[in-house]
């Protein structure tokens, strides 16, 4: 390989990495109410889960928990998030990155999809219905099945207008991870999340966030 052939590699992987920075979120908070934690893999950012506050008080719903509890446990002290103050967690699907944390939530209600591939034996949880809503005070969340990257995937619906989209994003074939991976589903169910009324934000866990839900319907339909 020439010299030029791998400042030219260096330069693009450099890009690739700036860009992979800037799309997780760093922990700290994203929108009034609304909390990221920032996960690693190796050292390199990862991914995010989410926590929104209630009613301006200290509680607390999550989406996910991130895959480390040392690593989650970190992130909630830097937010200055007390665990026991998270009353409810949703969990978008049983890989082991969204779901690692979960003991770090005693005080929490699990809520999951579909169980249908038993992800979380001997754990107590309510498994919602396709487009059930549960309310806390100010939030309303929605949960909205998109089987595909995992047959338990779910996305969530808050206030009717942020939409938090798990791994219903992610590109790559994942099946190592998953016996009934199905892509086809899955841009099935992109296509349907990406055409509800009124979705303002599309939270993802891996990829951060685009603002304007137009810009995905551009980039993962056209
Ligand atoms: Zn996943």
């Amino acid at each position: 390989m020439l010299l030029t052939d791998l400042v030219v590699v260096f330069l693009i992987g450099s890009v690739a990495a700036l860009a992979y920075w800037k799309y997780v979120f760093p922990t700290g908070r994203i929108l009034p109410g609304l909390y990221a934690i920032r996960t690693h893999n190796n050292g390199m950012p990862m991914g995010n889960l989410f926590l929104l506050q209630i009613d301006d008080n200290d509680y607390y719903i999550a989406i996910d928990t991130g895959g480390d509890t040392a690593e989650t446990e970190t992130g909630l002290r830097r937010l200055g998030i007390s665990s026991d103050s998270v009353v409810a967690v949703f969990i978008t699907h049983s890989h082991w990155d969204h779901i690692g944390a979960l003991r770090l939530f005693d005080n929490a209600i699990i809520y999951t999809g579909n169980t249908e591939n038993n992800a979380f034996p001997g754990l107590s949880h309510h498994a919602m219905a396709d487009g059930e809503i549960i309310e806390f005070s100010d939030i309303s969340v929605q949960c909205i099945y998109t089987p595909g990257h995992t047959v338990d995937h779910v996305c969530y619906l808050v206030n009717e207008k942020m939409l938090f989209a798990g791994d219903l994003f992610i590109t790559i074939n994942d099946s190592p991870f998953e016996e009934r991976y199905n892509k086809a589903m899955q841009l099935e169910y992109r296509k349907i999340v990406l055409g509800l009324d009124g979705v303002d934000y599309v939270f993802t866990g891996h990829f951060g966030l685009f603002k304007d839900a137009r810009l995905y319907r551009w980039w993962f339909l056209s």
